[in-house]
């Protein structure tokens, strides 16, 4: 899915959206459209913007310029409360003196929704969040994972159209946060909101979104899906934020050829015929668990890094250091830059 469906009334859209702070340009004329059901990634490096989009997609700011849709309505004056949306963030303050269940009842029992109801629903997202059975303990008695989940429980409740996360699992170590990104991946598809997940983590958005924009200086440089932002970059930006660039010139030509790509040929082996073939220096090897990362000089000046997974695990690699080697690759695994 490159594109949003234009068949249909978009969950969101933003057409020419500027927020200025003074002198600070945040977000610098966005356009995006957001699909019903889609989990649609913001990604880019702190700075970039994300949080201000976010934050103007649910009203908390009003933008200099542009217009703000939601399920095919202008919001762009609406105040936050009015508008169909519920944001997660990554403090998701929990509210310490009541349990896990009234913390995740506390919006629709503002709403007016009646005990009987309100207690039906705070189950089911219980159930739907895995946190069955421990509704009646305190956030302190939780741990961080199963409080993201409750923030997560608390926002989904409330059945927004259109569900706002900054860098939900910002806070999580690794092993957790990868865990929760399979979790809320899931959850996301049994419950069927739009999700618009911010993160700056390239990892992170090319695991869960369907689409993702990658953002620089308040721009989008980039809407695509994870196949499309990795594999076909648009812009330097995004092939060196997305992975390593590897960025050579040929004939005036920039193009890029991802490491993975790249085949180190062992001594005497021959190039696969229509292969690219480089002559280098291994200058540095890097040894990163799963695989092993190799700093290659080429003959010619430019660097590349290749990398091989550890297949036999004989943690001798640091061998290839200083030697030539000849480097292989297809052409048509190298994507040319604009
Ligand atoms: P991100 O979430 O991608 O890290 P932000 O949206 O928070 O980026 O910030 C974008 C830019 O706007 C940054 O330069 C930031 O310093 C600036 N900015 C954000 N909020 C404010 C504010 N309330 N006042 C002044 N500048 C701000
Ligand atoms: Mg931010």
């Amino acid at each position: 899915m490159t594109e949003a469906d234009p068949a249909k009334t978009p969950a969101l859209r933003l057409q020419g959206v500027r927020k200025n702070y003074g002198q600070v340009v945040a977000v610098a004329g966005v356009d995006l459209v957001v699909d019903e059901g889609e989990f649609f990634t913001l990604l880019g490096p702190s700075g970039s913007g994300k949080t201000t989009l976010l934050r103007l997609i649910a009203g908390f700011e009003r933008p200099d310029a542009g217009r703000i849709e939601l399920g095919g309505r202008d919001v762009t004056s609406v105040p936050p409360h009015l508008r169909d949306t519920n944001t997660v963030f990554q403090d998701y303050a929990l509210f310490p003196h009541m349990s896990v269940a009234d913390n995740i009842g506390y919006g629709l029992r503002v709403k007016g929704v009646a005990k009987p109801a309100r207690e039906r629903r705070v189950q089911r997202a219980l159930q739907m969040v895995r946190l069955e059975g421990l509704g009646l303990r305190r956030p302190n008695q939780l741990s961080g994972g199963q409080r993201q989940r409750v923030a997560l429980a608390r926002a989904v409740v409330n059945e927004p159209e259109v569900l706002l996360l900054d860098e939900p699992l910002g806070a999580l170590d690794l092993k957790l946060r990868q865990e929760m990104q399979i979790e809320l991946k899931q959850i996301q598809k049994d419950v069927g909101i739009t999700f618009v997940y911010v993160t700056h983590d390239q990892e992170e958005a090319l695991t869960m979104s369907d689409r993702l924009a990658v953002l620089a200086n308040g721009q989008i440089e980039q809407i695509g899906s994870p196949v499309d932002v990795y594999e076909r970059p648009a812009t330097e930006f995004v092939a060196g934020f997305i992975g390593i660039s590897n960025v050579l010139t040929r004939d005036g030509v920039r193009f890029v050829v991802r490491p993975e790509k790249i085949r180190m040929l062992a001594e005497g082996e021959e190039a696969d015929p229509g292969m690219t073939v480089e002559l280098g220096r291994v200058e540095e090897v890097i040894y990163v668990g799963m695989n092993t990362r190799y700093v290659v000089h080429l003959d010619r000046g430019e660097q590349l890094v290749a990398v091989r997974q550890n297949m036999d695990a004989l943690g001798d690699a640091q061998k290839f250091e200083g030697r030539p080697v000849r480097l292989a690759w297809t052409p048509d695994h190298t994507f040319v830059l604009e």
